[in-house]
């Protein structure tokens, strides 16, 4: 199925885009004030902005710990292959331009379940001719169409370590799929030295006011076709269970090594989303 997919292949009817219902990642579009989105998800994304207006702040917090988690993992422990699962509608900077801004030789395979993300993703194969990037259609709840996907095994050398992120991904995945082992299903053939980056909706908000309102935005999805799973701090720790976390553990997005040279930060006791970067040992 994932050969079928690639960008190049004829549409199948299971791939077009369905623009009267909303859509996550054309909502996250909208959160991040992008232009790659339809009516239906436009209002939803404004009745989510209306209860949550937190919502635009945690999501443009989530890209900029990509580019920061990026930076680290490359500068520091010398990755130079990545895999992003659930990476949206292209947004600049997207993760291979950071990475091969840091080295030009840095691979890149992207991946995300939405056929209007393949419809994009021709903006994530401008690769630099020392890199390479490519783009996968295929689900995460299918690991293994990932891991043994032609795009990955000709891009990645899984010889080497691969940093995978998954930002802002798992809060769609409900328990009954198995969210903890598709991550281990998808860091088990990875070499060790390999990375877990993760970003995750908060469904421990201490605020009982602000928890209201985050359960409203759940029914906006629901009603929407999208299950929306936030979870707690201690169900995020699980996904690194097998993993070192790095410094500082698992920590709000906005609070995971922040720079100190960023013109506008916010407030350490912001609520963004649960966030942590780990080694496989
Ligand atoms: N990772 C990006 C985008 C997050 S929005 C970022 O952090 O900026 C969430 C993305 O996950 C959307 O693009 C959505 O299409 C994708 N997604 C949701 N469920 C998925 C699944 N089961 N498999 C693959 N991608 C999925």
């Amino acid at each position: 199925a994932a050969r079928a997919n690639a960008p190049d292949a004829p549409r199948t009817d299971a791939l077009q885009v369905d623009v009267t219902k909303p859509h996550s990642a054309r909502m996250y579009d909208y959160y991040l004030g992008g232009k790659t989105h339809y009516a239906a998800d436009a209002e939803a994304a404004e009745a989510v902005v209306a209860k949550l207006p937190q919502i635009v702040q945690a999501a443009r917090a989530n890209r900029d710990f990509m580019a920061r988690a990026t930076r680290t993992l490359s500068r520091e422990y010398g990755i130079r292959q990545f895999l992003d699962i659930g990476t949206g509608i292209p947004t600049e900077p997207n993760l291979h331009q950071i990475a091969q801004a840091e080295a030009p030789e840095a691979r890149v395979v992207y991946t995300d379940n939405d056929p209007i993300v393949l419809q994009y993703a021709r903006a994530l194969l401008h690769s630099t001719p020392e890199g390479r990037t490519a783009y996968l259609h295929a689900d995460v709840t299918r690991p293994e169409t990932i891991i043994q996907s032609p795009e990955l095994r000709g891009t990645l050398d899984l010889n080497l370590p691969v940093a995978v992120s998954v930002n802002a991904l798992f809060h769609f995945v409900p328990d009954e799929l198995g969210p903890y082992d598709i991550v281990e299903a998808l860091m088990e053939p990875l070499a060790p030295g390999s990375f877990l980056c993760l970003t995750h909706g908060i469904g421990d908000i201490p605020d009982e006011e602000l928890s209201e309102r985050a359960s409203d935005v759940i029914g906006i999805y629901k009603r929407g076709g999208t299950a929306f799973v936030p979870r707690t701090r201690a169900e995020v720790s699980r996904f690194f269970e097998k993993l070192e976390l790095l410094e500082p553990g698992l920590t709000m997005a906005h609070l995971w090594r922040p720079d100190p040279e960023a013109a506008e930060r916010l407030p350490d006791d912001a609520l963004t989303l649960h966030t942590g970067v780990a080694r496989k040992p």
